[in-house]
């Protein structure tokens, strides 16, 4: 699946949709694109106490993937088994939130 982002028009950098303005030339001519959302684990951490909505989701992992296209995003991990540098890719996006899953590759 792959991932929504913002690139600049004027220098190509990759963003988070939330920025309105080029984070690296200041440029505010972005454009809505996607790009491949494979890449793997660089942290994680396990939630046991969870804001209200999603209580009785405990535990579940929130994890830092860096994706192969260089940008780094955090989600939530539909598995158990976490490591660091497990490959992942994108499997759903629901209320917002980027639902990661592990790759065999
Ligand atoms: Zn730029």
């Amino acid at each position: 699946m792959k991932l929504p982002v913002k690139r600049c028009k004027h220098c190509q950098s990759i963003l988070y949709t939330s920025k309105y303005h080029c984070t690296s030339c200041y440029s505010d001519e972005l454009e809505l694109t996607e790009i491949d959302s494979k890449g793997k684990i660089y942290s994680y951490t396990k939630i046991h106490a969870a804001p209200k909505q999603f209580a009785d989701q405990t535990p579940y992992y929130i994890i830092l993937v860096h994706l192969d296209q260089g940008l780094r995003v955090t989600g939530r991990f539909n598995g158990n088994q976490v490591e660091i540098n497990t490959p992942v890719e994108l499997e759903e996006i629901k209320d917002r939130a980027y639902f990661f899953k592990a790759t065999t590759a």
